[in-house]
């Protein structure tokens, strides 16, 4: 698939067709700007022909709209799974959530998108899709970019798709494509430590946000079973390698699940694992999935929860949650094709 391809490799393919080079610059204009096939004016029908089975074929197929403004986009791919990604509106511009996989394998007990395992891995031109659609939707094209950061946080595991994702960012970041700085780009992992210590030798500017969620080994197995392959000291020290490495703050992600992880010794805990570094934790009142009978902690209490790290030492605040009315916020991205009672 074209979108797979870099500029260099997509002026290749059209210099391997006997096609000159603007060819290529056209096509991958096109893509970028989340043109389907039909809509580019400038290619001749004969060579629309051609390439038609290597065009991306994604596309959107619905939208929903928060009350606070959030949008959440269903895309669907070429062989009819459909991914979910969500835009939010800041101060500064539009910032997406985009997937990395149909589904996931990690099977966190507070999240919906692990539901069904793993359907399959996205690929970088399927993660970029997802972007250049929702750029389109804005009125965006290439040249006009709408969106300005990027995080990997919807359905997925991103380090369990760990090439596909190296290649996403190099695309995304890069000058000829949309030139997303690696500064806006964010990505979220349950933990998996070797795949940490491969993603620093990249050597890419991203931030790295780590989901926590406990703070004893044994807690965090009960709701998060990858938990039984890495202990929580092993995370993060490979965080504090991160962050002396590439003098990025590292972020934790704490959702608070009333009476499992949000009590006064957790607090403690949290404090003393995170001191001493420029780490920063993201609280986040659990959003509630309906197949899970776990509870939320009340906003009040996560006021509170944060205020007693701050007061140990620790930077954190309270996320606002987006667009929960429509089933878009952290943790309620699921896979609809597979969980057909939906
Ligand atoms: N697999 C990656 C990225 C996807 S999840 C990861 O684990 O980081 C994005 C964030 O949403 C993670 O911090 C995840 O733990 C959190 N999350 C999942 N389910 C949630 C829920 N029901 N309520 C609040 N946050 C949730």
């Amino acid at each position: 698939m074209l979108a797979d391809l870099s500029f260099d490799e997509i002026k290749d393919y059209v210099k391997r067709m006997g096609l000159p080079t603007f060819r290529g610059e056209q096509i991958f204009d096109a893509i970028y700007s989340g043109k389907t096939l039909d809509e580019i004016s400038n290619l001749p029908q004969a060579l629309k022909d051609i390439i038609k089975d290597d065009y991306p074929s994604y596309k959107l197929l619905k939208k929903f709209e928060s009350k606070d403004g959030t949008k959440k986009y269903i895309v669907e791919f070429a062989d009819k799974n459909i991914v979910e990604c969500v835009l939010m509106k800041y101060k500064y511009g539009y910032t997406i959530c985009i997937s990395t996989q149909v589904g996931c394998r990690m099977g966190c007990k507070f999240c919906a998108s692990t539901l069904h395992g793993l359907a399959r891995n996205l690929s970088a031109g399927e993660m970029l899709g997802q972007i250049f659609l929702v750029n389109r939707d804005l009125g965006g094209s290439r040249k006009n970019r709408q969106i300005t950061n990027v995080v990997l946080m919807g359905s997925g595991e991103p380090l369990d798709n760990f090439d596909n994702v190296v290649k996403f960012i190099e695309l995304i970041s890069s000058n000829r494509g949309l030139g997303i700085s690696q500064r806006n780009i964010s990505l979220s992992t349950c933990g998996l430590v070797p795949q940490i210590y491969k993603l620093l030798e990249k050597d890419f500017n991203i931030s790295l946000t780590i989901s926590l969620h406990a703070t004893t080994d044994e807690k965090r197995r009960e709701i998060m079973p990858i938990a039984n392959r890495y202990k929580i000291d092993e995370i993060i020290k490979a965080c504090k390698d991160y962050y002396n490495k590439t003098g990025r703050r590292v972020y934790f992600e704490y959702t608070l699940i009333k009476d499992v992880n949000d009590g006064e010794d957790d607090v403690k805990r949290l404090a003393k694992l995170l001191k001493g570094y420029n780490f920063h934790v993201n609280i986040i009142p659990l959003n509630v999935v309906k197949e899970r009978n776990l509870k939320a902690t009340t906003r009040l209490a996560a006021y509170k929860f944060a205020d007693e790290l701050k007061a140990l030492g620790i930077s954190a605040t309270v996320r606002r949650t987006m667009g929960e009315d429509i089933e878009g916020a952290c943790g309620q991205l699921r896979n609809k094709i597979l969980s057909s009672q939906d």
